[in-house]
């Protein structure tokens, strides 16, 4: 009898978890916005699953990752930036996921092509537009209305712009290098940096104030930015937005380029299925909510609707986003930097 009720309690305990090693979700994250604190919770909350979470930087990350090596506790590595997704690809940091739920969700546009082994290397969550801003009083919508009139010498002047070097440039140079060509692509960015107004300076936020200030004709910078600045409670950062036009390029050809923040699991997960767990709940319509809009995003999984007034207003509803392949911006980074040093593009 009380050997019965011993077996019984081992089973139930079995069942229930409790005797073994409580369950855990290491994530090293890029993403620093309170909103992702209601994310997590809701995720710990439905699985069991404790997240512990490392914040750093892209760049810190992917270094991280590669001094720890094997022994990398890192389940999940969220980052920003499909060029730098892609760096963390072929430097071999992340490991291939075959998940039928974000295959189906996410747009293959969006994520990794399959490796050759078969499975996904990593998966955007969320997409930005790269877009132009300008000052309405001194420069015409439609000298600015595509990239290619970036480098028209209409323009002359007037272009101000972050390092060409930083990762979402060479996302947007990379798709261009994919539209355009390689010859097409050098002049092209030959002719942005004989428009500037200035050399490349600041972050994206610094663009639009200098459009704002009259230092600049126009700018360019990733939506969120702008969103996040119309929807500030401090009114001079309202009134800032508010002064500058917006463009989404290229309405009329291929589109508005487009760029991802995602995730992938890592290569030397000591939790894969956790992992896995955690990326395919990021793709769920709630945690899509969660995700894109705490940094005035889009959600990347099919089917899911935005409320953000920011994104609405800017675009008025929808616009024609770019199709090509968003790991083939990050493949062609390489071949792009080589120009931006041929034409002097700091
Ligand atoms: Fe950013």
């Amino acid at each position: 009898m009380l050997k019965k009720t011993v077996v019984a309690a081992f089973v139930t305990l079995a069942a229930t978890g409790a005797w073994s090693q409580e369950q855990v979700l290491n994530l090293y994250s890029a993403r620093h916005y309170s909103t992702d604190e209601a994310l997590y919770a809701n995720f710990t909350k439905t699985t069991g699953i404790r997240i512990n979470r490392v914040d750093a930087d892209d760049a810190g990350i992917l270094a991280r990752l590669k001094a720890e090596g094997t022994a990398s506790p890192a389940d999940v590595i969220l980052l920003v930036d499909a060029a730098r997704l892609w760096k963390g690809e072929v430097e071999g940091l992340f490991q291939p996921v075959k998940s039928k739920a974000l295959e189906e969700a996410i747009p293959a546009h969006l994520r990794a092509k399959p490796a050759t082994e078969g499975g996904t290397p990593w998966f955007g969550f969320s997409t930005r537009a790269r877009v132009i801003v300008y000052d309405k009083l001194k420069v015409q919508r439609a000298d600015v209305d595509t990239y290619e009139k970036l480098a028209d010498p209409v323009n002359k002047g007037k272009l101000c712009i972050r390092s060409g070097s930083h990762p979402y440039n060479l996302s947007l140079f990379g798709a261009m290098y994919e539209h355009l060509g390689p010859v097409k692509t050098e002049a092209w960015l030959q002719g942005l940096v004989n428009n500037m107004a200035r050399a490349p300076k600041g972050g994206d936020t610094d663009q639009i104030k200098g459009v704002a200030s009259g230092e600049c004709g126009i700018g360019v910078t990733n939506t969120y930015y702008l969103a996040r600045m119309l929807r500030s409670d401090k009114p001079e950062e309202r009134a800032i937005a508010e002064r500058v036009g917006v463009v989404f390029p290229n309405q009329a050809s291929w589109g508005t380029h487009v760029n991802v923040a995602g995730g992938a699991l890592a290569r030397y997960a000591k939790n894969p299925a956790n992992g896995i767990k955690f990326l395919e709940y990021l793709a769920s319509p709630a945690a899509q909510n969660y995700f894109a809009d705490g940094n005035n995003e889009w959600p990347a999984a099919k089917g899911v609707k935005v409320n953000n007034p920011a994104l609405q207003a800017m675009t008025g509803g929808s616009f024609k986003s770019e199709t090509i392949p968003i790991s083939a911006a990050g493949m062609n980074q390489v071949k792009v930097q080589q120009m931006l040093d041929r034409v002097g593009f700091k």
